[in-house]
C-alpha cells in the first residue's frame, strides 16, 4: 500500500475548483451572483475573447472591508451563513464560500473594494495594496486555466464561450429586471440594460417587441410570476423557456415540462413558446446545495410544483382565449 497524504490546500483548492468553474461562463455566473448578493443595482461585465483572456465584473454593491478582503479567497469563507441550518432559510445566491477561492486558484485574479486591492495568481496571494477608491467591487480574472492544462484543453472557442455567457446574462437579467446590466465583449457593447420597473419591459428589451406576450401571476403555496407568449408564437428550440427560482437562473426539466403541457394541443409538435417564469418559494422547500455550480436545485415537493406551474400557465392561456373570443363576438 502507498502512504496516504493529506493534500496541501493549494492542491485541494485546484481540484475542488473544477466543480465550481469549468468554463468562463461559471466565473461570470459566480461573480454576477456575488454582485447581486451585495445588493448591486448596476453590474458591468467586461470580456475579452469571450472571457478566456479577461473577465471583469464591476458592481455598485456594498463592497468589502479591508480586513475581509483576504478572506474572500479563502475556501469556505462566507459572509452569507454562519451555521448549516442557515441554508434552509437563505435568501442569497451564494453560501458555500467557494467561488472566489476556486476562481483565484485557476487564474490571475484581483478583487478591489473600498480603496484596497487583493491580487492572487493561481492560488498564491501576490499582494494586498491600496488602490483607487471605488464605490462597490471590481473583480478581474485573467488567463483562466492557463496553468491548468487539463482544463485549458477543454475550453471552447471565444465565440462559443461568449454565447454561453450572454445567454446566462440575459437569463439572470430577466429574473432581476430592476438591476442594470451592461456587457462589453472585445471593446464592443453587446448589451446595455438600464433598470426596468417590470418584467415585461425587460422581456421586450431582451427578447423582442414583436411577440405577443401575456403576463402571468399565480399564487398558491408558491408564487409564480412571469411572461409567456400566445400560441401563435412558435419557437423551434426549448431554450426559449427560461426558469428562475427566487430570482436564481436555473435549469429544470420538470418545470419546463409543466409549461409545455399547458400548451398541449395549442402548439404543433416540436414547437415551443417563449416563457420567462420566476417561482418564489420558501427556501425550506428547496435544496440549492445539490451541486457546487448551483445550476440545478431540488424541490421537496416537485409534484405539487409541477401542478402549480401547469395551472399557472394553463389558466393564463385560458383567460387570454376567453378575452380574445369575447372580443371577437361582441
Ligand atoms: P459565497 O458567495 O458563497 O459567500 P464567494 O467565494 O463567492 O462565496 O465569496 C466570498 C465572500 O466574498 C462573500 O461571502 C462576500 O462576503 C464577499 N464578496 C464576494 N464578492 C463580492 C462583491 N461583489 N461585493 C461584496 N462582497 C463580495
Ligand atoms: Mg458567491
Amino acid at each position: 500500500m502507498r502512504k496516504i497524504n493529506v493534500l496541501p490546500d493549494d492542491v485541494a483548492n485546484k481540484i475542488a475548483a473544477g466543480e465550481v468553474v469549468e468554463r468562463p461562463f461559471n466565473v461570470v455566473k459566480e461573480l454576477v451572483e456575488n454582485s447581486l448578493d451585495a445588493g448591486a443595482t448596476k453590474i458591468e461585465i467586461e470580456l475579452i475573447d469571450g472571457g478566456l483572456s479577461l473577465i471583469k465584473v464591476v458592481d455598485n454593491g456594498l463592497g468589502i472591508d479591508e480586513e475581509d478582503l483576504p478572506l474572500t479567497v479563502q475556501r469556505f469563507a462566507t459572509s452569507k451563513i454562519t451555521k448549516y441550518e442557515d441554508i434552509f432559510s437563505i435568501n442569497s445566491f451564494g453560501f458555500r464560500g467557494e467561488a472566489l477561492s476556486a476562481i483565484s486558484s485557476v487564474s490571475d485574479f484581483s478583487i478591489k473594494s473600498k480603496g484596497n486591492e487583493l491580487r492572487v495568481s493561481f492560488g498564491n496571494i501576490i499582494s494586498i495594496s491600496p488602490a483607487a477608491y471605488t464605490n462597490g467591487t471590481i473583480v478581474t480574472v485573467k488567463n483562466l486555466f492557463e496553468k491548468v492544462p487539463a482544463r485549458h484543453k477543454f475550453l471552447k472557442s471565444p465565440t462559443s464561450e461568449y454565447k454561453e455567457i450572454l445567454k446566462y446574462i440575459k437569463h439572470i437579467a430577466l429574473l432581476n429586471y430592476n438591476v442594470s446590466f451592461k456587457v462589453i465583449n472585445n471593446g464592443k457593447v453587446a448589451l446595455n440594460l438600464i433598470n426596468d420597473n417590470n418584467l415585461l419591459d425587460r422581456v421586450k428589451k431582451i427578447i423582442g417587441e414583436d411577440y405577443s406576450f401575456i403576463e402571468l401571476n399565480f399564487e398558491n403555496k408558491v408564487k409564480i410570476s412571469g411572461v409567456v407568449t400566445t400560441p401563435d408564437v412558435q419557437k423551434f428550440r426549448k431554450d426559449s423557456i427560461l426558469i428562475g427560482v427566487n430570482n436564481r437562473a436555473i435549469k429544470d426539466n420538470l418545470i419546463q415540462q409543466a409549461i409545455l403541457q399547458a400548451y398541449h394541443r395549442k402548439l404543433p409538435e416540436n414547437r415551443y413558446p417563449i416563457a420567462v417564469l420566476n417561482i418564489e418559494i420558501s427556501p425550506d422547500q428547496i435544496d440549492v446545495n445539490v451541486h457546487p455550480a448551483k445550476l440545478f436545485i431540488r424541490f421537496y415537493n416537485s409534484n405539487l410544483l409541477f401542478k402549480d406551474v401547469y395551472k399557472a400557465v394553463e389558466s393564463c392561456l385560458k383567460n387570454y382565449d376567453l378575452k380574445n373570443n369575447s372580443k371577437g363576438t361582441s
